[in-house]
């Protein structure tokens, strides 16, 4: 993450404590480090229990924001326990003796690991941490399931995938794994076919939800006969205490994990959340177009331009709000590139010049992604640049963006 974007952060919660894991210096700030950290991990402390209130805030996870600037999403305390209260179940064996432990693969700022780590927590469950160098090779990942005695999964489809790409990735190598709990993106019969044909004594879980209502708020197991009919796979059916509408083709969660909104932002706020008056129940709206068959929930696309690439929630606008700040640029459209149906890439259509155009494209495209990576994480920096003379308008003057996936 971008110190610029830190910084952001920082300035949004006010006055926060820091706990660096990396070398980390803020002015404003008191900075504990990971030295300290680790220092302090081993000495033995008392375990002091901490009363909380059902309002209070649990945890502030920032996620990227269409303006430019991330965005924290708000939870309290009772949205946790009323989420940890169901998540725990999946995490249930009928013999304990014989039970692997929990992997977390998602980062501390990605809410899928509040799923493996609190639901570990309350469960009394072991939790194994991927770290980050680790999951940069398949096979280092592999042998970490083994080493650990995995028998819990909790990842995006695309971690996955990645995972079924080494054929030794089966039952027989791997038996102690015994299930596959799916969040935060399209899980495909591709995939879900593939890992019932080289795991079939395994669950296969797909739970779906936004960061604004706590990780996740509906369920489903997928058996063999979703992969046969003619829909894409269901994302399930709501949690206790959750209920699911769709309004206008959009996905409306109501219920008792509906966060608070967005940390010191009432505009944003009152444009995404507000209370049913006749229930008095938070509500959300998601954003995401879905639709429900046989009480069942099936999510069909964006209805905005928020993405997901591989596993990163991402706003374009807040690349394009980024990619304007570049001396020289004067608009800019983002676009994500698909194969077989799957977002693989982003690019990135600029209007103006910047100071070393004539250098060439080549030279160009970098200045600008030099800049990018000062502001925006990795996994935001478009991996292509083009430039175009003008940018194309709508009849009613918008960006054309279905014109420029034609140039894509
Ligand atoms: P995040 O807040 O990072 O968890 O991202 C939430 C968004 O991810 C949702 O609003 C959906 O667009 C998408 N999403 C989450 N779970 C699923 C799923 N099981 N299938 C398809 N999309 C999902």
């Amino acid at each position: 993450m971008p110190y610029v974007r830190i910084q952001d952060i920082i300035n949004t919660i006010g006055d926060p404590l820091v706990l660096a894991n990396e070398v980390f210096e803020a002015p404003d700030c008191t900075v504990i480090s990971r030295d300290l950290i680790l220092e302090k991990s081993h000495e033995k402390g008392k375990v002091t229990e901490i009363e909380t209130e059902d309002d209070k805030t649990m945890y502030i996870i920032f996620t990227s924001g269409s303006s430019g600037k991330p965005k924290g999403v708000e939870i309290s305390s009772d949205n946790l326990n009323r989420f940890t209260r169901w998540s725990k179940e999946f995490f249930q064996a009928d013999n304990d003796s014989e039970d692997g432990n929990i992997m977390n693969q998602a980062p501390f700022s990605f809410d899928l690991s509040v799923m493996d780590t609190y639901s570990a927590l309350v469960s009394g469950k072991t939790l194994c941490l991927l770290d980050k160098d680790r999951q940069k090779e398949v096979h280092s990942i592999l042998s970490f399931l083994k080493e650990m005695n995995i028998g819990y999964t909790v990842s995006t489809p695309s971690f996955i995938n990645m995972l079924l790409a080494d054929k030794g990735f089966n039952e027989n190598n791997y038996p102690n794994i015994k299930q596959f709990l799916f969040c935060g993106e399209t899980l495909s019969k591709e995939t879900a076919k593939a890992l019932m044909t080289r795991f079939p004594k395994s669950k296969i879980i797909n739970t779906y939800g936004p960061t604004e209502s706590t990780v996740a708020v509906t369920s489903v197991e997928i058996k063999k006969e979703h992969l046969d009919d003619h829909h894409g796979l269901p994302i399930g059916k709501p949690k206790p205490g959750t209920y699911v509408y769709i309004e206008n083709e959009e996905i409306i969660i109501s219920g008792d994990t509906v966060g608070k909104g967005y940390y010191k932002d009432e505009k944003k706020t009152e444009a995404a959340f507000f209370t049913d008056n006749k229930t008095g129940m938070r509500c959300y709206k998601t954003g995401d177009k879905g639709y429900i068959e046989g009480g069942m929930l099936y999510y069909s696309g964006r209805m905005d331009n928020q993405i997901k690439l591989h596993g990163y929630r991402i706003e374009l606008g807040d690349i394009e709000a980024n990619l304007i700040q570049v001396d020289g640029i004067e608009d800019a459209v983002v676009l994500p590139k698909k194969k077989d149906g799957q977002i693989k890439s982003l690019t990135a259509f600029v209007t103006g010049s910047v100071p070393c155009q004539s250098d060439g494209d080549f030279a160009a495209s970098k200045y600008i992604k030099s800049f990018l990576t000062e502001k925006l994480p990795h996994y935001m920096i478009p991996k292509k640049i083009k430039f175009i003379d003008e940018m194309p308008l709508t009849s009613n003057g918008k960006k054309d963006r279905k014109r420029l996936e034609e140039l894509l």
